[in-house]
């Protein structure tokens, strides 16, 4: 096992001079590449070469020949769950470098990174194979007056995938599998900010057998992302990122007419009923709203406390945050590790300057005292504001929080649902029926009830500026499929 790791390490380090474009490590059009910084050290992690619009149009052509002409699109869907079985056996195996090598880019605990970048993608590959195995590409139905047709179902082509860096392994595979499920092929761009991981991930696929042109990577910056985005060669875009950006990418597919799913982003409301143990709501509050060190589009950022207990929920956050481990993201007992870039630390501190405006701050402010390296943000928490100040409405993707107090559940559902966004959120009751009729009323993509763990078997996705389309679960393969009718 070790040896293995020690041979996939070395691999994945020499194609560091190289994208992966039809099943070989392609040589870059340019000499321009990213530097990749360690973001608690602020060390350099080495380069990777930088994509432009000439080996995006490289790769969509690799894609575009791999779906045409290879016969991948025509395979049946137990042949294709047979690759992405052995894919996935492949990533297991590159496990022990994928999570050390996310989390010293973009801050992730370790512990975090080893459960979700290094271990949800393979549980996600492994689901869409199930799903291919199942594949039906024909079913017969029959209308009310007795009319015969076909349904027949078609890949839907080549697949642009643009992903963020706080997920990246993840939210890259989110689009793998069910494009590979479905007999797509795929070009993915990772963030500049995390281009270091895919290399394993590339390897697993060249490894395990993928056909060459199937999967594609190159790593590029916005502009290189919106050539992709507008490619004539590109058939569907699934798009995970900012709002602002999401609108950009909607805007161009809206007018070439192309099918696009948008994961964007969120302000999700973490509502505590005012019978809540507070000793059992804190513990599940703090991974449900600063998981990732609050670099989470899902987070439930915006607690909302009842008025006849805001004084005890905001002393049990203020406590909680005070106690929470800041540091060193490969120490598996660090709870929150730094932002993922300087100027993401700026950002998410500049939010934090205008909350001290706006609110009371209750628990940290600023950056912390004992890390000299590193682009720590201290865990805060702002309370005595409305639900109207900007820290309130807008997403800070980093470890604050704010908490609003409510009058009753109406009020509740009211603050909940006051938001430009829909992705996530959570309802914190001593009655889980309770909780469940409250959840059941906010607006969004999803809920938890006394918790919130993303499931595999369940659509994830957003409403209103949280995007459009949902991704894991059986209905999201129909996102990479077209359908005919064929009447008989
Ligand atoms: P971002 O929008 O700046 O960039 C995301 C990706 O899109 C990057 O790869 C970037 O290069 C690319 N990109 C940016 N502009 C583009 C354009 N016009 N055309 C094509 N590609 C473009 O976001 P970020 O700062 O990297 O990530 C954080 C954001 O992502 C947050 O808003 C967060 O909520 C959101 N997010 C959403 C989900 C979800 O599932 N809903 C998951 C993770 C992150």
């Amino acid at each position: 096992m070790a040896q293995a790791s020690e041979q996939v390490t070395a691999g994945a380090q020499s194609a560091r001079d190289f994208f992966y474009i039809g099943g070989e490590w392609a040589k870059p059009a340019t000499d321009k590449r990213f530097n990749l910084v360690n973001a608690a050290t602020e060390e350099g992690l080495g380069s990777v070469p930088e994509g432009v619009e000439a080996d995006m149009d490289r790769a969509v052509a690799a894609a575009r020949h791999a779906f045409d002409h290879s016969g991948w699109a025509q395979t049946s869907g137990p042949e294709r769950a047979a690759i992405m079985n052995r894919f996935a056996d492949e990533l297991e195996k590159r496990a022990p470098q994928i999570a050390p090598t996310v989390s010293s880019q973009n801050g992730m605990p370790i512990s975090l990174a080893s459960q979700f970048e290094a271990g949800f993608p393979i549980l996600m590959l492994r689901y869409y194979a199930g799903l291919a195995e199942g594949l039906q590409d024909e079913e017969e139905r029959t209308s009310p007056i007795g009319q015969q047709a076909i349904v027949r179902r078609t890949p839907i082509g080549v697949v642009a995938g643009i992903v963020p860096w706080n997920f990246p392994a993840t939210l890259a595979m989110s689009k793998i599998g069910p494009a590979m499920a479905a007999g797509c092929t795929l070009v993915l761009k990772p963030s500049p900010g995390t281009a270091l991981d895919w290399y394993f991930v590339a390897e697993a696929a060249e490894e395990a057998g993928v056909p060459p042109g199937v999967i594609n990577w190159v790593p590029g910056d916005r502009a290189a992302g919106a050539h992709l985005v507008a490619h004539p060669g590109v058939d569907k875009v699934a798009f995970t990122g900012s709002t602002a950006a999401g609108r950009k990418v909607a805007q161009v597919c809206g007018e070439a007419l192309r099918p696009v799913t948008l994961e964007l982003g969120g302000k999700s409301a973490g509502i505590v009923l005012d019978d809540a143990d507070l000793d059992a709501t804190i513990p599940g509050l703090q991974f449900a709203s600063l998981l990732n060190n609050g670099q989470a589009c899902l987070a439930s950022t915006r607690i909302l406390a009842p008025r006849s207990r805001y004084d005890e929920v905001v002393d049990a956050l203020a406590d909680m945050a005070r106690g929470l481990s800041v540091g060193d993201p490969m120490d598996e007992s660090t709870q929150v590790g730094p932002m993922a870039s300087a100027e993401h630390r700026d950002r998410v501190l500049g939010y934090v300057e205008k909350g001290k405006q706006e609110a009371r701050c209750v628990a940290g402010g600023g950056r912390p005292g004992k890390l000299d390296k590193g682009w720590f943000v201290e865990p805060t928490i702002f309370a005595n504001l409305d639900n109207n100040a900007t820290i309130a409405r807008e997403e800070i993707f980093g470890p604050v929080l704010v908490v609003i107090p409510y009058d009753d559940d109406e009020d509740a559902i009211r603050i909940a649902n006051d938001s430009e966004y829909g992705l996530g959120g959570s309802v914190w009751s001593a009655d889980h029926d309770r909780a469940l009729n409250m959840a059941r009323r906010v607006e969004t993509g999803s809920i938890g009830v006394n918790g919130y763990n993303i499931s595999i078997g369940s659509p994830f996705g957003g409403i209103k500026s949280s995007g459009i389309g949902r991704e894991f679960s059986q209905e999201t393969l129909a996102g990479f499929q077209q359908m005919k009718s064929i009447y008989l």
